[in-house]
């Protein structure tokens, strides 16, 4: 059970340029994104980089394959410490940020200086799975995406995210784009769809409000003609139960169980992602204790 309703207008829109050598994906995520920051109970800065984090991340499992997962995980000098997104080529999301205990020092864009990490995992097989990091440069998340898919993967792109805040501090937008070039495409080609993107330089006023990720593809791609691959709902997504949340607790081990029984008379464990609580009353707490010792 999603604890976000879909919205429909939250989606994807993947395209292909007529030549076959542009890539493109555009999402509007607006309400999943203030749907999260909501459950978080966080407004401001760190919604708005939650936020971005969501979009890049969706971006990137975007252009996965199949049964692939996607961790996005920035360790960041700014207001947020750190933002952990999962993304999935079904379109689902879970993610939350850690926020700087002490005032952070003026920093380099939104997020400051820090180390991005893209894990992809492929879930239904044992092949080992890709990281990559890169460094923040610039401390613009969609300027040191674009820096990540170049440096990383060896492929020319460009990404834009648009977060915008209300008066309040909450999620007034969310969206973004991701333009590629394939392997194939001429430096003609590519150039213009730069200079298309630089032509979006007010991004934020340009298809914050819009809620049509095909009408940004039609803006990006300009004059070219492209066709629509593929268009997908978007939502939230969590994969955490009891199961795993017990199975966890076994991890732990039994010294840890011990003094959780004698200290807390039970244990309860809330998943960062989604809030939830698990609690474990006592004789639960005992038997997992003793199944442990008979491991
Ligand atoms: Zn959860």
């Amino acid at each position: 059970m999603s604890k976000i309703p879909l919205h429909p207008s939250n989606r994807w829109v993947k395209c292909l340029s007529s030549h076959g050598n542009i890539r493109g994906v555009a999402i509007h995520a607006t309400e999943l994104v203030a749907g999260m920051a909501k459950l978080h109970g966080i407004r401001g800065v760190p919604a708005a980089c939650l936020g971005e984090a969501v979009i890049g991340a969706l971006l990137i499992a975007s252009n996965s394959k199949g049964q692939e997962r996607v961790n996005l995980n920035i360790q960041a000098t700014g207001p947020v410490r750190q933002a952990l997104v999962d993304a999935h080529p079904d379109g689902t999301a879970r993610g939350y940020v850690i926020t700087s205990e002490t005032a952070p020092e003026a920093t380099l864009g939104t997020w400051g200086e820090g180390m991005l990490s893209v894990l992809r995992t492929k879930t239904e097989s044992q092949n080992q799975p890709y990281i990559g990091t890169v460094p923040l440069i610039t401390g613009h998340l969609a300027k040191d995406l674009s820096f990540y898919w170049v440096q990383s993967e060896q492929i020319p792109s460009a990404v834009g995210i648009s977060v915008k805040l209300d008066a309040e501090g909450g999620i007034e937008s969310a969206s973004g784009f991701l333009v590629q070039a394939m392997p194939g495409a001429t430096s003609e080609e590519v150039r213009l769809i730069e200079s298309q993107i630089n032509h979006l330089n007010t991004l934020a006023g340009e298809f914050g409000g819009g809620s049509e990720p095909t009408k940004l593809l039609a803006r990006i791609f300009s004059d070219s003609s492209f066709m629509l691959l593929e268009e997908r709902q978007l939502g939230f997504s969590c994969s955490c139960s009891r199961e795993r949340v017990t199975r966890a607790l076994t991890l732990v081990g039994v010294d840890e169980l011990e003094s959780m029984l004698s200290e807390d008379g039970g244990a309860s464990v809330r998943c960062d992602f989604c809030n939830e609580s698990y609690t474990f009353e006592k004789d639960q707490l005992v038997e997992l204790i003793r199944s442990s010792r008979q491991r």
